[in-house]
């Protein structure tokens, strides 16, 4: 596929992974307009504004699966964005727990997996280590640390790529912009303010790629089913930085679940911004429950969550609703994926099964996409 033709190259979707595709699309010597489309009235209105906003590492996912590479090499890649853009952050790392001895295992299949998927910087750390950074803490079975791992201020990097993107020459976005149809026959598609030709589509719709994907005449069973992920905000938290639980699917039976692929578990982290924050929950919903982002989990579930991670009981007075994002995991035939998938057709390419860690794999996904672009 080469961009031989002077028709626009069209990206929907203004998240994080349509925003660094398009800012990839313009780094082709040449390129003819690119055009960034978004149906909603701001950039990232949906998954990328609603996440944990954790730089993940990339230990937690299987060997060889798109995640597991692309999230290693977008964590190397955004942070010399978050460099270049200016964006806040801390490269604090993570420490990942063992709530008691039947976790410990986990814990080292963790540390066996990074090794195996090529991440750096992650190696056993004892509890003592632990307090010294974190004197509130629990008295856990067996700690680890990551270092790679970070946090970022994903509000300003969504408005500093769409900065970047927009000051490009031949590059423009548009926004409120639905696309409404896909022709594929004449490369053409219809949206909320006309017709446009194309002469490559990407779509990176996130919750919605599923829906472009059949509007494009996709045939294959893809459907995105939203799992919920609720948090609150705990002002008198006791932690400091980042603490996650052992990776869900390295637990007993774990791996069986595709739908725990990347499932970390309820963590407490401390935002660049200085909240500390209890979730995310993974709650499924419905197949058109894609949009709706109500909290539901009761604050005594989150309480009874976040004391795991301290020395005492949390009165549920001193947790306060904070936000809930869905999480766009792919389902083919009707069965959990478990990974991202792009898939090239003719001019079209899809991305699909956006859901953690997408926010640190965007820049590594855009690479792949520029290097099937680029393809004969
Ligand atoms: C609870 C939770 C926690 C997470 N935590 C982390 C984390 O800590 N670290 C990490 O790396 N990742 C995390 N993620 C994952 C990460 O947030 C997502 O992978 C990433 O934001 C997906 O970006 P996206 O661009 O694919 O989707 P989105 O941000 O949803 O963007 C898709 C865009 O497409 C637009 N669109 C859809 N249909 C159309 C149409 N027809 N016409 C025009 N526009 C359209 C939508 O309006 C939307 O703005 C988390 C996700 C969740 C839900």
């Amino acid at each position: 596929m080469t961009a031989s033709t002077n028709l626009p190259q069209l990206v929907i979707g203004g998240g994080v992974v349509g925003l660094h595709a398009a800012i990839a699309l313009a780094s082709q010597p040449g390129h003819p307009e690119i055009f960034l489309l978004e149906k909603e009235k701001f950039l990232g209105d949906h998954t990328s504004s609603r996440n944990s906003e954790v730089i993940h590492a990339g230990f937690a996912y299987p060997k060889d699966s798109n995640k597991a590479k692309w999230c290693v090499e977008g964590n190397r890649l955004t942070y010399q964005w978050l460099d270049r853009l200016k964006v806040p952050y801390k490269r604090c790392g993570k420490w990942l727990v063992a709530f008691n001895e039947q976790e410990v295992p986990a814990l080292t299949a963790t540390l066996e997996n990074g090794e195996k998927c090529g991440v750096g910087g992650m190696r056993p750390a004892s509890l003592a280590e632990l307090r010294k950074k974190e004197p509130g803490c629990a008295d856990f079975g067996g700690v680890i640390f990551s270092e790679t791992s970070g946090m970022m201020d994903a509000a300003s990097y969504l408005r500093a790529l769409e900065r970047c993107f927009a000051a490009q020459e031949n590059c423009m976005l548009i926004y409120p912009c639905a696309v409404t149809a896909i022709h594929p026959e004449k490369n053409t598609i219809e949206t909320t303010r006309g017709p446009m030709e194309y002469s490559l589509l990407v779509n990176c719709g996130g919750l919605f790629a599923d829906e472009i994907y059949k509007m494009a005449g996709g045939k294959k069973d893809y459907r995105i089913k939203p799992f919920k992920g609720e948090y609150m905000i705990w002002r008198k938290g006791p932690i400091q930085e980042v603490i996650y639980p052992v990776p869900r699917r390295f637990l007993p039976g774990g791996d069986k679940d595709k739908r725990l692929v990347s499932s970390m578990g309820v963590h407490l982290h401390r935002g660049v911004g200085g909240d500390l924050y209890v979730g995310p929950t993974q709650v499924e919903l419905d197949w058109s429950q894609k949009t709706d982002y109500n909290i539901v989990t009761p604050p005594q579930e989150f309480a009874l969550q976040a004391s795991q991670y301290t020395k005492k009981e949390i009165p549920v007075g001193e947790l306060e609703p904070a936000y809930a994002g869905n999480r766009p995991k792919l389902y083919i035939d009707g069965n959990p994926y478990g990974d991202f998938l792009i898939l090239r057709e003719k001019k079209q390419i899809h991305i699909l099964g956006t859901d953690s860690p997408g926010l640190t794999a965007a820049p590594a996904i855009a690479q792949e996409v520029l290097r099937q672009v680029s393809a004969p």
